[in-house]
């Protein structure tokens, strides 16, 4: 199925006609539990000898075969979905770290990210360090003894930057940690991060997997090319494990370990689940997803393309424009297009963006992204208001921009009333 190309991929792998019914479509198995061969049978699922169905805490057919797609839509080897973006941040640590352990995050993340990062880990005994990507000394420096994981997103939350994955990735190998990458942004037709080395890619499917603003989810991909027990740093995945009478995953699994643990005993004990209903909605979005990315990306260019070339503007942050500094970067680690997420500068500052917002009409003033939707967001007054203006700044999202995630919709349709709110806005 892999040999498939991306197209065919996204609306076949993972699934297969129903084996109880011959279903064409993934039903979706609305279901608790599954009934066992026999005791022998029960034992071999609970042993991890043999894969199959138990209580839908851990597995579900239906969330099943979402994560087999998105796992073979990103080139890994398993994964797992969970019940937000968010969750699956969690619990793509959690196989990692212990009290007392941190990871290295870049500065330019989701603002709700750099809240979980900063404040709510440490409630873990997790702690988080925050570097400018870009420099990849300081990067490399931060690192220390109880660090266990490096964390970006491809192209990151608000301004639309492109983080250099294959850089970044050269000195994660060099000092032997995972990198963690959140690919929400780009999703796998625009950018594949286990290309570029990243050991884990996460994702917020509430966002362009989906595509349309009907679900809270999340998805985490392993690569299955990190050697867990190379380092001693990992003994969760590499020594015998209490949580799961002794088992030791690397060993037992192989390249499947960090999946199984995941499952195993991250689901089974944290519980961040994601429903059967919400796993088919996904599936059905991401059967459409490099029709959509395409359009995205095309609308995308025309509308910052004409924003930066009005007076009302100062400037216009999207990775797809040639003036862009981060626009060769975009050309390397996301050739299909930088994305549809991007901030605007208005000249006027917050007063303007505040009217800009309240006077659009086709353009939804929403906290979310990568909807069919074109959406747009005052961050400094609402997702990244937790933050200092310091930490906006470096964000991206300073009190004179306004964020615009780019619809589907009539790229024409979208100027014109982009143009009259501007009028309004600045008059
Ligand atoms: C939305 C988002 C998240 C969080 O995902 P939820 O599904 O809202 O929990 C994480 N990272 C990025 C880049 C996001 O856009």
């Amino acid at each position: 199925m892999t040999d498939y190309s991306f197209d065919t991929l996204q609306v076949h792998a993972g699934t297969e006609p129903d084996p109880a019914t011959g279903a064409r479509q993934v039903p979706i198995y609305q279901t608790t539990a599954y009934v066992f061969k026999d005791a022998e049978h029960a034992a071999r699922l609970f042993n991890l000898q043999e894969v199959g169905y138990i209580y839908s805490r851990l597995t579900n057919p239906t969330v099943s075969a979402l994560a087999n797609r998105v796992a073979a839509l990103e080139g890994g080897v398993g994964a797992v979905c969970c019940s937000s973006g968010h969750a699956a941040q969690i619990m793509a640590l959690f196989p990692l770290m212990m009290p007392g352990c941190n990871i290295i995050a870049s500065t330019r993340l989701y603002g709700g990210t750099i809240t979980q990062f900063s404040q709510t880990i440490k409630r873990f005994g997790w702690s988080a360090k925050f570097v400018d990507f870009d420099d990849l000394e300081a990067l490399e420096a931060a690192v220390d003894d109880n660090t266990r994981a490096i964390f970006c997103e491809s192209i990151s939350n608000p301004g639309g930057y492109v983080t250099d994955l294959p850089a970044v990735s050269a000195v994660t190998d060099k000092v032997g940690l995972p990198l963690i990458v959140d690919n929400t942004l780009a999703s796998p037709y625009l950018c594949r991060p286990i290309e570029h080395g990243a050991t884990l890619v996460v994702h917020s499917a509430t966002k362009y997997l989906t595509g349309n603003g009907t679900v809270t989810g999340g998805v985490i991909v392993d690569s299955g090319k990190f050697n867990w027990s190379a380092s001693g740093k990992f003994p969760s995945l590499s020594e015998p494990e209490p949580a799961y009478h002794g088992l030791k995953f690397h060993e037992a699994l192989g390249p499947m370990a960090y999946t199984f643990h995941s499952i195993a005993i991250g689901l089974r004990d944290l519980g961040m689940t994601m429903n059967p209903q919400g796993a088919h909605y996904t599936l059905m979005g991401i059967e459409t997803l490099s029709l959509r990315m395409d359009k995205h990306v095309a609308n995308a260019k025309t509308v910052a393309a004409w924003l930066e070339a009005d007076p009302r503007i100062d400037y216009v942050t999207y990775a797809g424009l040639e003036s862009s500094p981060w626009h060769e970067r975009a050309n390397r680690v996301c050739p299909k297009g930088a994305g549809a997420l991007f901030t605007v500068a208005v000249k006027g500052g917050y007063d303007a963006c505040v009217k800009l917002v309240n006077n659009l009409k086709l353009f939804s003033h929403v906290a979310n992204l990568g909807d069919a939707r074109s959406l747009i967001i005052h961050s400094a007054s609402t997702t990244h208001r937790q933050l200092t203006e310091a930490q906006q700044v470096a964000a991206g999202a300073a009190p004179n921009v306004v964020r615009l995630s780019i619809g589907i919709e009539n790229a024409a349709d979208l100027i014109a009333d982009l143009d009259q709110a501007l009028a309004v806005a600045t008059a």
